[in-house]
C-alpha cells in the first residue's frame, strides 16, 4: 500500500523548483534538454528520484526536476544506476544471515 501524497502549496512547489534549478540546471535530469514552456512534453515536473512510495514525502535531495515525458516514461521504476549501485555493495556473498 503506497503512502498518500501530502499536497505541495503553489509557494512550495515554486520554492522546490528554484532549489532544483540552482542545484542541477534548467535541464531534464534525465534527459538533459532544456525546458520549453511551449512543448507540454519538455514542461518541468517535480520527479522523485527514489520512487514515492519507498521515500515518502518531498525531501529535496530525494527530488529532480524531470520534463513531463520523462517523469511518465519513469513512472514508479527505480532508476538504473541506482539499482546498479544497489546490486554492487548488496551482493549476496556480502548478506549476512541471523538466526
Ligand atoms: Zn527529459
Amino acid at each position: 500500500m503506497s503512502t498518500p501524497r501530502e499536497e505541495l502549496t503553489v509557494e512550495q512547489r515554486g520554492f522546490l523548483h528554484c532549489q532544483l534549478q540552482a542545484r542541477d540546471g534548467k535541464r531534464c535530469f534525465y534527459c538533459h534538454r532544456h525546458f520549453k514552456s511551449n512543448r507540454p512534453h519538455r514542461r518541468k515536473t517535480l520527479d522523485h528520484y527514489v520512487p514515492h512510495r519507498i521515500w515518502p514525502g518531498w525531501n529535496v535531495e530525494n527530488l529532480v526536476l524531470a520534463c513531463a515525458e520523462c517523469n511518465v516514461a519513469k513512472g514508479g521504476a527505480l532508476p538504473w544506476p541506482l539499482v546498479w549501485l544497489l546490486l554492487a555493495v548488496y551482493r549476496p556473498e556480502n548478506w549476512e544471515l541471523t538466526a
